[in-house]
């Protein structure tokens, strides 16, 4: 017996007082198999959906999906999900089905999921109803195609790397027959839309088990960034027991925290083509060409600029000993992006051979300094001085560039250590400046 949000307990009641069949289904029933706390709730019925909309006569419903037979009930402030029990359909495009059937089974609902750990349904009346072994492969963590895994993955290619993401995500292994069809079919994966690919990219490459998949699914990463495939079979320059930079580059991800923008900064990262790895400006080539990859999988532009910019700097060498040399980087770039960046080039030492290890010391007497500098206030913006663009305008100083050339003048002298970060010192180092500029 799950215990179940009041709100869900109702919706299934109502469905079921009205005479259809209602189940807790999906993530939800795995996650609390797991005995993990479950996170979306998605109610399957088999009321169709105008049956459904009849039974929540009087609540807020939302058509949010009414084609694909999913509508929204709103009870009190909650949303709840309600799809009809549907049946697989044909699927010529690999990408959505021919059409929409509508089933009064539960065992036709499940049957069209993807892997039988998501194919179980719960209510509080019937128990579990799990007619493909789920819950048995969530106990053995295994990720398993419903059914024939050649089929599945022809009819809906997206699952395959659905596959992966679970994988890596619960921390299961992927069945034999299932691993061989990932292998198999993985040319389908070309065929998914960017936005549908990178949206399970990213969680694959924050789950615990990242390291693994991407090392041995290798071949669908690859058509999916063939920016990565030239890395497989390339020495290391530092020749660190025989390992590609393909592999270094996983090592990598496997030593960030599992957050997207440095999972995805640490993924491409090295995205240099290795014939091109001695050109003069490297860090501007891979930050380009993370760039592109990810423009090309649909990144959101703040996302993609963030993730570039951990690359760029990456390749900037620090020194912990230059405290004004950290303010200005940190100036620069933001604090909290050049703490990011140390986390990378962190990463990134790791994943080489042990004998580079020492530059830990360094690294992390940088990440304590810039701790330091974050904890003390240190002004790193010129909202952060003692003055803004009035006092300098009290000054004579007619409104215009020079006033935010002056300030960022202020702010240098302030991070060097020439001047305090207090008023009147301020306004006199200021009137040097101008006097100087006269
Ligand atoms: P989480 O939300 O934790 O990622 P989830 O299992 O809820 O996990 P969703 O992507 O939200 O995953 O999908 C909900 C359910 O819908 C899945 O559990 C699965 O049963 C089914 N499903 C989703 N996508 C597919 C697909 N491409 N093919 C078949 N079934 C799918
Ligand atoms: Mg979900």
């Amino acid at each position: 017996m799950f215990e179940l949000p009041f709100e869900i307990d109702h919706v299934l009641n109502k469905l079921n007082e009205s005479g259809y069949e209602a189940y807790l289904v999906g993530g939800a029933v795995r996650d609390m198999i797991m005995g993990k706390p479950a996170h979306d709730y998605d109610v399957a019925t088999s009321a169709t959906p105008d049956e459904t909309k009849a039974v929540f006569d009087g609540y807020r419903v939302v058509e949010t999906g009414i084609r694909h037979g999913t509508v929204t009930v709103i009870v009190g402030e909650y949303p709840v999900e309600i799809t009809s029990f549907r049946r697989e359909s044909t699927y010529s495009d690999g990408r959505h089905p021919d059409i929409v059937t509508f089933s009064r089974r539960l065992e036709d609902d499940l049957g069209r999921r993807d892997l039988t750990v998501n194919a179980v349904a719960y209510s509080p009346k019937t128990g579990c109803v799990d007619p493909f072994g789920g819950i048995a492969d969530i106990e053995k963590r295994i990720i398993r195609c419903v059914g024939d895994p050649n089929e599945r993955f022809a009819e809906d290619h997206l699952r395959l790397l659905r596959a992966m993401r679970f994988s890596s995500v619960l921390d299961f292994v992927i069945d034999e027959d299932t691993r061989a069809a990932i292998h198999e079919n993985r040319a389908y994966i070309t065929t998914v839309s960017n936005e549908r690919v990178f949206s399970e990219l990213c969680r694959l490459v924050c789950g615990v088990n990242a390291k693994s998949i991407l090392h041995e699914y290798s071949d669908v990463i690859f058509l999916l960034i063939p920016e990565l495939a030239v890395q497989k079979g390339c020495e290391r320059e530092y020749g660190d027991n025989g390992r590609d930079l393909y592999e270094h580059t996983v090592n990598c991800l496997s030593y960030t925290e599992p957050l997207l923008h440095l999972r995805l900064a640490a993924l491409l990262h090295d995205t240099v083509k290795p014939s091109g790895a001695d050109e003069t400006d490297v860090c501007r080539i891979r930050d380009t060409i993370a760039g592109n990859v990810l423009r090309r999988l649909r990144c959101s532009a703040a996302l993609t600029s963030s993730v570039c910019r951990l690359i760029r700097y990456n390749d900037v060498p620090v020194d912990h000993n230059d405290m004004v040399g950290l303010k200005r980087l940190a100036s620069k770039v933001g604090i909290k992006t050049m703490k990011d960046v140390m986390k990378l080039k962190r990463a990134d030492v790791l994943a080489e051979d042990p004998r580079h290890y020492y530059r830990l010391n360094d690294l992390n007497a940088a990440y304590d300094a810039l701790c330091e500098i974050e904890e003390n206030g240190v002004a790193l913006n010129v909202r952060d001085l003692a003055i803004g663009g009035d006092d300098i305008k009290a000054l004579g100083v007619r409104p215009g560039p020079v006033i935010g050339r002056l300030l960022h003048a202020a702010l240098d002298g302030v991070i060097s250590g020439e001047v305090n970060n207090e008023k009147s010192p301020l306004l006199a180092y200021v009137s040097e400046k101008l006097s100087e500029n006269a």
